[in-house]
């Protein structure tokens, strides 16, 4: 496989919380076009990396480089228009608003945002399309059960028009038949020419999506590599059986 360009790099990462160090010492790349996986227990700073990448923290050291351009200093919503996006772990979507008009809004924001509130409900209801979801458009968000609130989230993180999609643990709580057609939704996204990074524990999932995972332990990466390779690491092996 022909060597990639680093759509994202994060070099020699910091991030503490009053005596708890989130993030240490943290260098990792994300090639154009590739699904990374961030694995690690919780509280090993995962989420942390998330906001640091969004812009939602600042580190104490380092940098995250996108599409080759320094953030050190970029805010959250500059970084959206650059072309980042995220999902969040708990679904944050706006419960009272119609599952078209959660993703209408967002479609007003990011990389390239609709030219009129038609066009954002317009294009909106082909991301809902995508996304499976074109059936509950007019439901109030409430309405959907887990699955259907995730795939609303990624179809908001869609509506802005990302190159990187930051997944945080997009699978949790959903059953095996749910998890499958996630996968399906993902692979297709990378197809369209999407780079994701995903913060994930379900390991099959991870197995069948990711080329490369970084594992954290304790804010530091510990391992790096295939999924395969990374797995069967000792050190991440004893972390999973407890004797980390
Ligand atoms: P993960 O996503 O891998 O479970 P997090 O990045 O959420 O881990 O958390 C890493 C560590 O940083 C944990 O010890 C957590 O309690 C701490 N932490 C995360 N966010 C904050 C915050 N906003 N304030 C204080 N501590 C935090
Ligand atoms: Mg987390």
């Amino acid at each position: 496989m022909a060597p990639g360009r680093a759509l994202l790099e994060v070099h020699g990462l910091w991030k503490a919380f009053g005596g708890v160090q989130a993030v240490r010492d943290l260098t990792f790349s994300v090639e154009e076009g590739e699904i990374f996986g961030l694995l690690g227990p919780n509280g090993s700073g995962k989420t942390t990396v998330f906001n640091l990448v969004a812009g939602t923290l600042r580190p104490d050291r380092g940098e995250v480089r996108f599409r080759g351009i320094s953030l050190n200093g970029v805010p959250a919503h500059r970084r959206a228009a650059m072309g980042i996006a995220r999902t969040f772990q708990l679904v944050r979507s706006l419960a009272h608003l119609s599952v078209l008009d959660n993703v209408a809004i967002a479609r007003l924001y990011g990389a390239s945002p609709a030219p009129s509130v038609a066009a954002a409900r317009r294009e909106a209801e082909e991301l809902l399309g995508l996304v499976g979801l074109r059936e509950k458009a007019s439901l109030p968000a409430a309405q959907l059960n887990l699955a259907e609130r995730r795939r609303l989230e990624v179809s908001r993180a869609l509506a802005t028009r990302p190159r990187l999609l930051l997944l945080d643990e997009p699978f949790a709580g959903l059953n095996p038949e749910e998890v499958h057609a996630e996968i399906a939704l993902f692979q297709r996204l990378r197809a369209e020419g999407l780079t994701l990074v995903l913060v994930e524990h379900n390991v099959p999932a991870v197995r069948a999506l990711c080329g490369r995972v970084a594992f954290l332990n304790s804010g530091e990466k510990i391992a790096e590599g295939t999924p395969e390779e990374v797995l069967g690491h000792p050190r991440v092996v004893d972390i999973y059986l407890g004797r980390g």
